[in-house]
């Protein structure tokens, strides 16, 4: 229960003078409304280092438990974006079109989508992330190429973007700053799952960006953040409601993280995975995935009247190999070893491979996402502490998925490691993994799409 003396009660603040910031702070703790230029003040002051960290922080979990109203949300995805630079790329002709995913297990969707979709003809200014907790990021999988940079200034970015279709950076210093340094606060103070403070922290930095279209794929699960459909529904509307507001067009699909998406979780092993999806290989979920996102962004960038278009002419770019060319030229662009991309095998590879085989007979019927993903965050694929290293080798190879026949001793997943395990990993994997009597149909990929 929360408490709120009367004296700290919002309605005890009522003055139209600003309010000093631990006022501000009781405000929302009692559950009050702030105003859009109370908001744009708080953020101004904490990137100036007027509101100190541990008043952001008290304000981030009263935000935590009080929520935000709609016309608060926009006002703070604005002053987070405005906190830095806006990228200005109307030098690049077309609708520039972002994909985000709120992160899963084995979701290497954007190394695959982004090339193909630019490709396509639609410009794709990609800001991604790291790793986070037992899920994984974009850009620890693109760094697993050797030489890959993942960073590089805002002009060589617009220039990529216009020369190539598409450039793959993480969030620069410049760039919604703010949300920068409020979402080390939150990692840390208990405050990421937040439907106000998540919406602005995605948006303020895709809109400063410069894109026109967005594409967000919210997972929900075991392997996702938001573990129902009720709270990932509530965030994709709350995240289509202000990127509207914007006047940007964002589509919101809600996807399935009940189990890995495809069959690789770790970087280098998904960077391979996302190769084999352009080279026409690959597993069908992350392709049929890459394809309901890709022809969505497409359609947002108006060189499909619809998905069945987008669909064709998506399936035809990993066809005549140009979706698989665009990304050679992204990673020979940002300083990458390009001849990965047809010659795979150039990937850093672990030193050991250790197979895991079934238990008994049966069919798959659940692959638990978080237990996989937090295995390989045990074994070097993800980080325990922000200023971790990943080893890009290591990871897990899943031989089978739900809904798949097994054999008692038939190989159910590799375990690809920097040294032998002790056992223990091997035990908690197999505990991931249901073997039962019955076949059971895989959990539908894609639960809903909301657009307005
Ligand atoms: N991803 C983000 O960029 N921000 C959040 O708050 C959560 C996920």
């Amino acid at each position: 229960m929360i408490k709120t003396t009367t004296t700290l009660r919002s309605r005890t603040f009522r003055s139209s003078t600003f309010r000093s910031t631990p006022e501000l702070i009781a405000h929302k703790r009692g559950g009050g409304e702030l105003t859009p230029k109370e908001i744009e003040h708080l953020i101004a002051g904490f990137v100036k280092g007027d509101v100190a960290d541990y008043q952001m922080s008290a304000l981030a979990m009263a935000i935590f438990f009080r929520g935000m109203s709609p016309k608060e949300i926009v006002a703070l995805t604005r002053a987070m974006q405005d906190s830095g630079r806006t990228v200005d790329l109307s030098s690049v002709p077309g609708i520039k079109v972002d994909k985000h995913s709120t992160g899963g297990v084995g979701d290497k969707v954007s190394l695959c989508l982004a090339p193909l979709v630019a490709a396509c003809g639609v410009p794709v200014p990609m800001i991604s992330g790291r790793g986070l907790g037992h899920t994984g990021g974009t850009l620890d999988k693109l760094e697993a190429i050797e030489g890959f940079g993942v960073t590089m200034p805002i002009a060589k970015f617009t220039k990529q973007v216009r020369d190539i279709g598409c450039a793959l950076i993480g969030q620069t210093a410049d760039l919604a700053p703010a949300d920068k340094r409020l979402y080390a606060l939150r990692d840390v103070t208990a405050t990421v799952e937040s439907i106000p403070l998540i919406t602005a922290s995605i948006l303020s930095k895709k809109l400063a960006a410069g894109i026109d279209g967005l594409v967000l794929d919210v997972k929900v699960g075991r392997g996702a953040f938001m573990k129902t459909k009720k709270d990932a529904a509530a965030l994709a509307s709350s995240l289509v409601r202000v990127g509207r507001l914007a006047k940007k067009d964002v589509t919101a699909f809600l996807t399935s993280m009940e189990a890995p998406l495809g069959r690789a979780i770790g970087n280098a092993l998904e960077t391979r995975e996302a190769i084999e999806i352009l080279m026409g290989q690959g597993p069908e979920d992350l392709h049929e995935l890459t394809l309901v996102l890709g022809a969505e962004m497409l359609r947002l960038g108006k060189v499909a009247k619809n998905e069945r278009e987008g669909r064709a002419k998506l399936e035809r770019a990993i066809a005549d190999g140009s979706g698989l060319a665009t990304f050679a030229a992204i990673v020979k662009a940002q300083g990458g070893d390009a001849r990965v991309v047809s010659e795979p095998d150039r990937l850093p590879k672990a030193p050991i491979v250790q197979v895991v085989k079934a238990q008994k007979s049966g069919f798959v019927t659940h692959m638990d996402a978080l237990e996989l993903g937090l295995s390989a965050v045990t074994m070097g694929a993800g980080r325990t502490r922000a200023d971790q290293a990943v080893d890009f080798r290591v990871g897990i190879v899943l031989s089978k998925q739900v809904g798949d026949a097994v054999k008692k001793g038939e190989p159910l997943l590799e375990l690809h490691l920097a040294a032998k395990s002790d056992g223990a990993l091997e035990k908690r994997v197999l505990k991931a993994i249901e073997v039962g009597s019955r076949r059971r149909k895989p959990p539908a990929l894609v639960l809903d799409v909301i657009r307005r």
